[in-house]
């Protein structure tokens, strides 16, 4: 039997480091590394991600580098659909699509390889924290272009003061742990 949903919560709330003032004054950074150490919690985000977008009928998992990966793919292989990696420009070798995003300063920019998601194929996009919404609602646009739908978002953990998943599109939303200021 599992453990209760609130007590799979604390231990994943137990291993987020938040950092001050990294990579830059002001910022509360989450540093996910002791989680990921944990062989008890980090299973245990993955499983309990699953039960959180089970009901979904979720075809095919997209995640953006880097840390979107180490919890895109795991639930992935769990829930038995492919998974599509997400890249920053000039990483992958064949035919892309890409969209351009603002950030504070300047400008970046998102890529998938054109073939890796079928029109109409139900898209579960992945990444470990939601902040100001900027990466992941590039990352849903890409997916829209190519014809897939954004069935929905999960994260580890959403930092809801920042307002991200007004960004999103009209998919639900999902996190296990949330820092509200
Ligand atoms: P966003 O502002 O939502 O576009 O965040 C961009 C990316 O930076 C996300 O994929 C997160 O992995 C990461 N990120 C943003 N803010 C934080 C934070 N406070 N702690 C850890 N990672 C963060």
């Amino acid at each position: 039997m599992n453990e209760s949903t609130d007590t799979r919560i604390d231990l994943l709330r137990s291993k987020i480091a938040t950092v001050a003032d990294f990579p830059a004054p002001g910022i509360q950074f989450k540093d996910i590394t002791p989680l990921l150490a944990c062989p008890r919690a980090f299973p245990t985000s993955i499983e309990l991600l699953e039960e959180r977008v089970a009901h979904l009928g979720v075809e095919i998992i997209a995640a953006p580098e880097s840390r979107g990966f180490l919890f895109g793919v795991p639930l992935a292989m769990r829930m038995n659909v492919g998974f599509v990696p997400i890249r920053k420009p000039g990483k992958l070798p064949r035919e892309i699509h890409s969209v351009e995003y603002s950030l504070e300063y300047g400008t970046d920019t998102v890529e998938m390889h054109s073939d890796s998601i079928q029109p109409g194929q139900k898209v579960l996009m992945v990444d470990d924290v939601l902040a100001t919404g900027g990466t992941m609602a590039a990352c849903c646009e890409l997916v829209e272009k190519m014809g897939g739908v954004v069935i929905g978002c999960a994260f580890l953990m959403e930092l809801t003061f920042l307002g991200g998943r007004a960004k999103l599109p009209d998919a639900q939303v999902f996190h296990l742990l949330e820092e509200n200021d």
